[in-house]
């Protein structure tokens, strides 16, 4: 297995986000389940953390600066 940034996994987590809310969506429309549409929208909520931790990650790979020597990890 290649040794990929953990960037790299952050961005295919808030990929599979949002794949997970369109297709949990489009199967409320086909189906009008309710339930399946309160899925997709706590689906939202893997989102938003998906992008935290997008942030969380690039901003850790900073390199040192003058306020922070040692690095942003
Ligand atoms: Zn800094």
């Amino acid at each position: 297995m290649k040794n990929r940034s953990a960037r790299f996994y952050t961005l295919l987590s808030v990929g599979a986000a949002v794949l997970t809310i369109l297709l949990k969506t489009e199967a409320y429309l086909l189906t009008g389940s309710v339930g399946l549409l309160s899925d997709a929208a706590e689906s939202v909520v893997n989102l938003v953390a998906a992008i935290v931790a997008t942030w969380a990650v690039t901003f850790a790979a900073k390199p040192p600066d003058d306020e922070h020597a040692f690095g942003h990890r």
